[in-house]
């Protein structure tokens, strides 16, 4: 049978793997985190139905495991590539998990008994986990991971686990691959909001950037969807947003738009407003980027709900006895506005992945200017590289929302198909 080798496993890559399995094509889905899923499964809501993220997610997450058709490989990244269209060998390279992925049935006895607690990169640093733990409660596979570097072996997880399925030792794995194909969908980071040290972001505990507020607006989140002052615990009485942080800013090395942030924060903003209409929540804005179907009336939307926009940023972020100060020039009435809100999010732009810029080395294809993975044709051959069989999708390409990244997924999936009926 085929073989194909899909490099991330957020929503492009699983989209990717679903198509290719359907055409009875194998897969390896290769990612390096210990669950499948991407930065999808961090998110709230999706823009503009307002869809609960993992509901959509999920049932693809759950479709890619069952499928005989796919082999996934979290906690793995490749380690070498050669060959070429038709006949690439891929080599990877599987971390330690320290857990028998065939005995644990991921039922957390280890997790809630580990008395170590360590900050949970999943919640964006809101919330905690322990050294033995599960990356979240939809994660595939649905098993636990032990993170040797903060674990002080107490022994305890080893005690209470009936399958006897931690382990003391573990060691990497190589496995090699033959594939026809492969297809990059490393997705995106975000943008260091440190780096913008007027808004004082790990300064002041109440600047918090998108991801975060996405984890804390969560049901399923830290705070169980509750919004939150993370300097006293209190509600917020007043959250302002701060557009293109680390987007559209040559200063910062950043001279592109980020495409989504307009569109995420409008719906967080309207989220807030839905659930908690006593708060009063504004947007500080260059220009709103509201260019899909639907989009400008969902814009339309947050005015109505009462979310005030003001086109001006902020210079900086004052703290003032118990609250924040922000101080814009208005640029559409050429006033300045004075904001006092208790909870400020930065609009993290997007940037290409870690570790893009191996991964475009190992496969000789080229990065843009702004670092993501160069397509070799914007209108008919979005997904094409310059090497015949490698094939890019998603945010790993630009900037990308979610649907498109679905669409590019499926894309590259139907191009590697093809190889594998010319192989033949
Ligand atoms: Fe349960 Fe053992 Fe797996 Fe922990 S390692 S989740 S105790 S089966
Ligand atoms: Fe946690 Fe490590 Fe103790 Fe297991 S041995 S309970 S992972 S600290």
């Amino acid at each position: 049978m085929a073989e194909v080798v899909v490099i991330g496993a957020g929503v492009a890559g699983i989209q990717a793997a679903l198509d290719l399995a359907g055409h009875n094509i194998h897969v390896h889905l290769i990612e390096r985190e210990p669950s499948i899923g991407g930065h999808m499964a961090q998110l709230d809501k999706t823009f503009p139905t307002n869809d609960c993220s993992m509901c959509i997610l999920s049932p693809k997450m759950v479709d890619v495991s069952r499928t005989p058709n796919v082999t996934i490989h979290t906690c793995s990244e490749v380690e070498s590539v050669d060959g070429e269209a038709g006949s690439f060998r891929v080599r990877v390279r599987k971390h330690p998990r320290y857990i028998i992925e065939s005995e644990c049935n991921g039922c957390e006895d280890c997790v809630h008994i580990c008395p170590v607690e360590v900050y949970n990169r999943f919640d964006a640093g809101i919330g905690v986990r322990k050294a033995i733990y599960k990356p979240h409660p939809q994660a595939v596979p649905d098993i636990v991971i032990k993170d040797q570097e903060h674990c002080i072996e107490c022994g305890l997880c080893y005690d209470v686990c009936g399958r006897e399925a931690i382990l003391r030792e573990d060691t990497e794995r190589f496995i090699d691959i033959e594939a026809t194909s492969i297809i990059v969908t490393t997705g995106y980071g975000t943008f260091d909001a440190r780096n913008k040290t007027q808004f004082r972001y790990l300064t002041i505990p109440d600047v918090i950037t998108s991801l975060e507020f996405e984890r804390m607006i969560n049901a399923s989140g830290p705070t169980g969807g509750k919004l939150r002052r993370l300097s006293n615990g209190k509600p917020p009485r007043g959250i302002a947003f701060v557009q293109c942080v680390g987007s559209r800013d040559i200063a910062a090395g950043r001279p592109y738009c980020s495409g989504v942030c307009c569109m995420y924060a409008m719906k967080n903003a309207m989220l807030i407003k839905e659930k908690n209409p006593g708060i009063t929540v504004t947007v500080f804005y260059n220009d709103i980027r509201a260019y899909g179907k639907g989009y400008e009336e969902y814009y339309e939307r947050a005015k109505d709900l009462g979310v005030r926009f003001i086109r001006g940023f902020p210079g900086e972020v004052l703290e003032e006895n118990d609250h924040l100060v922000m101080v814009a020039e208005n640029t559409e009435t050429l006033e300045m506005e004075t904001v006092h809100p208790d909870l400020v999010v930065l609009s993290v732009g997007l940037e290409p992945s870690g570790g893009a810029g191996d991964i475009a080395k190992m496969l000789g294809i080229p990065q843009d200017e702004t670092g993501f993975f160069s397509i070799a044709d914007q209108k008919v051959g979005r997904v094409l590289t310059v090497k015949p069989g490698i094939y890019v999708a998603g945010a790993a390409t630009a900037p990308r929302d979610i649907p498109d990244s679905v669409a590019m997924g499926g894309a590259a999936a139907m191009r590697a198909y093809l190889d594998t009926l010319r192989a033949e």
